[in-house]
């Protein structure tokens, strides 16, 4: 055994001299590196005196190594060259590893995981809302994450805490719900909630009537989650982005209108029926005409139709059809800045459009003002900088 193969067992320790006498490094114990040295006497063949060899270590390995002193004093009187010796230390540290291991994880038992009466009130509550429904239960037995579906046959999955007291302290839940533009509803459900844990009984509440009071706040945003599914099904989504799951806790979507243009609409969750807060986005020339008819028709919105069906009449127009059943128009309602092929950058879209209507690339503020930047007719004044579509050489500006 060489110092290759030395670099095996102890990849840290590094050979001080041509002849493998002296190692100066790093050992691994406990997944923790300890500086470590060690020196042989002068060849071992001439060592018929039994000079012992001397090692130095950490303080702390120091400690670890004193309770095996005798085992490992044992074997280098039996090893015969310092690889050999190398060797055997590791499997004697490899052993106070498992050890210390095993005891640390025995004392983590005993601190984290929940008193012996709390578990037939855990099953007794899991039985009671049912185990189908348990979606997850962590290793500590305290966060469960629960299956709740409303009456629209939406599943929800309701996140529930509970504190190692449990049942006398009441358990932690949350959902996804809106984050309402207008504050009201998320305080309306979140006081329904506090009004839970306030009336909280050790003896007689449980984790299912806390699940009653989340079912019947999706009664509330149970509209709202209608007019953003109508909005899925029959429209080009841009944002949120389409592959992922429904998620709760939105009121908007962006909607391709093709040329490049898009428009959010913007819910109001607890009236979701009611006219949306509407923001389009591109070219003006393709943009202020839409928001023009839009104000105009107002009147004619009606709240038992769906928002779409309002905004495609408003409009007169309908909207792109979803993605996937929309491939080969995919160009035209790319809505990626024309600058970095990107849609999302540092969390901003692309706002700014090339006005020239056969044109209308959008591109993202800071794209576009880099690359006006860098064009060398490009002129600045005050944060306005003034210069050529990349695409169409049409004139455009951007302020960052
Ligand atoms: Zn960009
Ligand atoms: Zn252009």
């Amino acid at each position: 055994m060489e110092g290759n193969s030395l670099l095996e067992v102890f990849p840290l320790l590094v050979p001080q001299d041509s002849s493998f006498t002296r190692f100066v490094g790093y050992i691994s114990v406990q997944g923790q590196e300890h500086l470590f040295r060690i020196e042989l006497p002068p060849q071992s063949t001439s060592n018929k005196n039994n000079v012992p060899a001397k090692m130095e270590c950490s303080q702390e390995l120091h400690t670890i190594l004193k309770e095996y002193e005798d085992v490992i004093l044992q074997r280098i009187k039996q090893c015969s060259d310092l690889p050999s010796f190398l060797s055997e230390l590791k499997y004697v540290l490899e052993q106070v590893n498992r050890t210390r291991k095993h005891e640390s994880s025995l004392s983590l038992l005993e601190k984290d995981y929940p008193p012996v009466q709390y578990y037939p009130k855990l099953i007794q509550e899991i039985d009671n809302i049912g185990w189908e429904n348990l979606v997850f239960i962590d290793k500590s037995l305290t966060i469960l994450h629960i299956k709740l579906k409303d009456k629209q046959n939406r599943e929800h999955i309701v996140q529930v805490k509970l504190p190692l007291d449990y049942p006398s302290s009441y358990p932690h839940c949350s959902t996804d719900l809106p984050q309402s533009n207008s504050s009201e509803s998320s305080t309306q459900s979140h006081i329904l909630i506090q009004d839970a844990y306030k009336n909280w009984n050790p003896k007689t509440s449980s984790i299912k009537d806390i699940l009653i009071v989340y079912s019947s706040i999706f009664e509330q945003f149970s509209e709202l989650w209608t007019m953003l599914e109508d909005f899925d099904k029959n429209t080009w989504i841009l944002e949120p982005d389409a592959s992922s799951s429904f998620n709760y806790s939105l009121n908007y979507r962006r909607i391709a209108l093709g040329n490049h243009c898009s428009l959010q609409v913007i819910l109001d969750a607890l009236r979701p029926r009611a006219v949306p807060e509407c923001h389009f986005l591109g070219s003006d020339t393709i943009i202020l005409p839409l928001r023009d008819q839009l104000n105009r028709n107002l009147h004619l919105w009606n709240t038992r139709s769906t928002v779409r069906n309002n905004l495609e009449t408003l409009l007169s127009t309908k909207f792109p059809a979803p993605k996937h059943l929309n491939k080969e128009q995919a160009e035209e309602f790319n809505m990626d800045c024309a600058i970095c092929y990107s849609f999302k950058l540092e969390n901003e879209i692309p706002e700014r459009a090339c006005d020239n209507q056969k044109c209308g690339k959008v591109f993202h503020r800071k794209c576009l003002f880099e690359w006006l930047r860098a064009i060398p007719n490009s002129r600045h004044s005050f944060d306005t900088i003034f210069g050529e579509c990349p695409y169409c050489s049409s004139s455009i500006s951007c302020k960052l």
